[in-house]
């Protein structure tokens, strides 16, 4: 018997997990693959949402309070881990410049630095490897990337030296319940019970939750292409129409990515080697000499405006959901965990939870 079963250790599951643990409860992970292998690993890890602007409130504030706890995160992830997350500041420039007021006016209620580049030589100072035929972006210095596959390595390790308990390799068939209150999780191999079930299962969440109420959340893929370049070759995240390149601090640049509605299938396209590689080049042309090292595709837990379900379940006492972080997981991640772990411990939040909630509009 634990106090908490968490169902899926993506970086949504791994991170509620160990926000859970930190406040004293016994924790369970149940992940039916490998630990962080599915959209946690394949995501981009920009630490904002792509262009925030077009976002609800209730994204934001999930945003920018992750933005400020990440910094510790990392820290302490790397002291528990040994794993440098790559947290970087590698700052954003927008080439597509049409929604500048909009933007502006984000930007001064979100007190963010924002600003307009007309000057063809300062552009070149931010990134000389962009393309000659640019000459104004929006440039946003303060945007982060973290290296998402370090981070769920790392979240990893340091559920292990904390003790954690997770079981990999198993699938929940089930979520157990009775007289409107949660018992615990049916594997293939046994019954696991606890006071309190958490479905952070990505993609699958509306799945796992089937006959218990309905969450909107489907899976839409999101193909992704790695570059092999050198170090120091392009230093800025760089985003156009959707399509962005984000630099590594080895070298290695990702381009993407695509939006495909194609249900729970993560098959790479030649379309989009093709898209994703034009565009990446139409940034940075040196990315057209660059071989092409991987691609792959990942399935985000999409909802219709990305207001991710962080809430207790309306009818089954015991039971949240902690999913639906669509295309901001890695960004929006500490802050949600945080909020969850307030929900479940019957603290006072950081914020408003009504946006959250299973009757909320997502
Ligand atoms: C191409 C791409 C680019 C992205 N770029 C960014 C970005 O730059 N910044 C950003 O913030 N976000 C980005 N994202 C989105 C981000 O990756 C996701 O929002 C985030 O990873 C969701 O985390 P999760 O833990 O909810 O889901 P997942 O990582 O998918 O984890 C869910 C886990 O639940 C497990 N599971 C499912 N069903 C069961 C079951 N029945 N029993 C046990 N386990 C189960 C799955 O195996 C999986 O491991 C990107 C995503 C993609 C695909």
């Amino acid at each position: 018997m634990s106090d908490c079963i968490v169902i899926g250790g993506g970086v949504i599951g791994l991170l509620t997990a160990r926000s859970l643990h930190l406040a004293g409860l016994d924790v369970l992970l149940v992940e039916r693959g490998n630990l962080g292998g599915e959209s946690s690993w394949a995501g981009g890890g920009i630490i904002s949402p792509l262009y925030p602007w077009r976002y609800s409130d209730a994204v934001n504030r999930l945003a920018e309070q992750s933005k400020t706890l990440y910094p510790e995160l990392a820290a302490e992830l790397q002291s528990e881990s040994g794993v440098d997350c790559e947290l970087l500041n590698s700052g954003m420039l927008y080439t597509d410049t049409d929604e500048l007021e909009v933007a502006r006016a984000w930007g001064q209620k979100w007190n963010q630095n924002l600003e307009l580049i007309t000057d063809r030589q300062m552009l070149e100072r931010i990134e000389p490897a962009l393309h000659p035929d640019i000459e104004r972006a929006i440039w946003m210095p303060d945007i982060r990337q973290i290296r998402n596959p370090k981070l769920v390595q790392a979240l990893r390790s340091s559920l292990q030296t904390r003790g954690l308990r997770c079981i990999e390799h198993t699938e929940v068939k089930e979520i157990l319940s009775s007289g409107g209150k949660v018992l615990g999780v049916r594997t293939a191999e046994q019954d696991l019970l606890a006071d309190k079930v958490i479905v952070a299962s990505g993609a699958w969440s509306a799945r796992v939750m089937q006959g218990l109420g309905k969450i909107d959340v489907e899976p839409v893929k999101g193909q992704m292409l790695m570059f092999h370049g050198e170090p120091d070759q392009i230093r800025t995240m760089v985003l156009s129409q959707g399509h962005y390149i984000i630099p590594r601090r080895d070298g290695r640049v990702l381009a993407g990515s695509t939006l495909e509605k194609t249900g729970f299938e993560k098959q790479i396209t030649d379309e989009a080697t093709k898209t994703l590689s034009a565009d990446a080049a139409a940034l940075v042309p040196l990315l057209a000499e660059l071989p092409i090292e991987r691609q792959w595709a990942g399935l985000r837990p999409g909802t219709v405006n990305g207001i991710p379900y962080i809430c207790a379940h309306s009818e089954i006492e015991g039971l949240y959901v902690h999913a639906g972080h669509y295309r901001n997981g890695i960004v929006l991640g500490p802050a949600s965990a945080q909020l969850l772990t307030e929900i479940v411990l019957g603290e006072k939040t950081f914020c408003d939870t009504s946006d959250y909630s299973m009757s909320a509009a997502h």
